[in-house]
């Protein structure tokens, strides 16, 4: 890349959550192999990131590459009202048979993001369809369910500024934020206020949508299994439906295929996505009980009211198909178990570091939450010269590396971490 693109980048290019104005640096990298980035200058960094969650078999996979290849010389898309082909059939079979055996019904779209529309959609459309319509819905503070307008309704209302959005946004329940801790105690006090807000508003409330055990995003929080059993009551007593957001933490990030397992409850509505495709294109799934489905069904539009124009996307299912088929083998487990326990090793002594408030570790997840808040280019050069690629926000530094990345791998990743820490200079005053 010339300096010229780059300086074109920064004059046109929007990057995530960022100024036109004032951007911060961005890195070009012209290629990424295994558990490594290769940036233009011929640097290569260890990726501790993931693609934000979603290559868990590395980059450049030789069998997901080549399941690309192979489709793309068949059919790259065909659209899919009235169309069907195999790598959806054999990319939903895989899904109906790997999710809790309840959910039977899958809906294709194209992004994190629009599953999470897709699931609160089939819930309003649920109850209209009941005659009864309810239209809001119950969450937890500190959630992240994405950035298009339903999923941002039911987002942490500080975390993700709701005020900019006042007036537009519907006004959905905000529970506060677990407090039992996933390694520690469970607090029978916590839900409290959970239930009463549920009490409050039983017959509002459409759905309770959530991110089971871990909220990324809103604040990489980990919380007690307790906490989902208990809602799971809740919303059969109520009759209320439960959507799960597996978004981020589904095929075996925190140590469990999906993390409903650690509480073995199941969801109504389940969204998949990230690490679907094993990083490589966009895609997600929302899935759903015959009884759900069935309901929407007869309901007075007679069908589901969304149908995108990528849906179903041969390409991004083959890929899927072959990313499911390379889990199923099984090696994630022993690979996610090896990084939970290095990263625990590595990072919970640094709890004792004055510059750090918490650290909180559960299957490949290892966060370090600072009492300052990063001073963003700052850390991000000095990761970058340290030869690793790890993006924090605000007072998370966090890793989620490849399944497939090696001791040595991770070690470099732990180390320019805890280095980091020694360094007041790369931390807001
Ligand atoms: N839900 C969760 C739990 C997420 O972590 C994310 C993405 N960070 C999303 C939804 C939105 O997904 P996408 O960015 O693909 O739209």
């Amino acid at each position: 890349m010339t300096p010229a693109d780059l300086t074109f980048d920064r004059q046109h290019i929007w990057h995530p959550y960022t100024s036109m104005t004032q951007p911060l640096p961005v890195y070009p990298v012209a290629r990424a192999s295994g558990c490594e980035l290769t940036l233009d200058s011929g640097e290569t960094l260890v990726d501790g990131m993931s693609s934000w969650w979603a290559a868990i078999h590395g980059y450049g996979h030789p069998r997901l590459v080549s399941a690309l290849q192979q489709q793309a010389g068949r059919m790259a898309h065909v659209m899919f009202g009235g169309i069907t082909h195999q790598p959806a059939v054999d990319l939903c079979r895989r899904l109906v048979e790997m999710t809790p055996q309840a959910l039977e019904c899958v809906f294709l779209a194209d992004s994190g993001s629009v599953a999470v529309e897709v699931a609160m959609k089939m819930a309003l459309q649920y109850w209209q369809a009941r005659s009864e319509p309810r239209q809001r819905f119950l969450t937890l503070r500190n959630g992240y369910h994405g950035d298009t307008f339903g999923a941002m309704s039911v987002c942490d209302p500080d975390n993700s500024m709701h005020s900019l959005w006042r007036g537009y946004l519907p006004d959905n329940l905000f529970a506060p934020a677990p407090t039992s801790r996933f390694d520690g105690e469970w607090d029978e006090r916590d839900i409290i206020p959970f239930a009463r807000l549920m009490a409050a508003h039983r017959h509002e409330i459409a759905a309770v949508i959530l991110e089971p055990i871990v909220q990324g995003a809103g604040g990489m929080r980990m919380y007690h299994p307790q906490w989902l059993r208990r809602i799971r009551r809740m919303c059969d007593r109520e009759g209320i439906l439960l959507i799960a957001d597996e978004i981020a933490t589904g095929f075996g990030r925190t140590g469990k295929l999906f993390a409903c397992q650690h509480a073995g409850i199941t969801p109504d509505i389940l969204c998949l996505g990230k690490a679907l495709t094993g990083g490589t294109m966009t895609l997600s799934a929302t899935l759903t009980t015959r009884e759900v489905a069935d309901t929407i069904s007869n309901g007075e539009a007679g069908c589901f009211m969304h149908g995108p124009t990528f849906m179903g996307n041969p390409l991004a299912c083959a890929v899927a198909s072959e990313s499911l088929a390379l889990l199923a083998e099984g090696h994630w487990q022993g690979q996610v178990l090896a990084i939970e326990t290095q990263l625990r090793d590595a990072l919970l002594p640094l709890r004792e570091h004055p510059q750090v408030a918490d650290v909180r570790v559960l299957g490949a997840i290892g966060v370090v939450e600072s009492r300052a808040p990063v001073n963003m280019a700052a850390i991000q050069r000095f990761f970058v010269e340290s030869g690793v690629w790890i993006r924090p926000f605000g007072r998370l530094l966090y890793l989620m590396p490849p399944y497939i990345i090696t001791p040595e791998q991770l070690h470099r990743l732990t180390d320019a971490l805890a280095r980091a820490l020694q360094k007041p200079e790369l931390f807001q005053t």
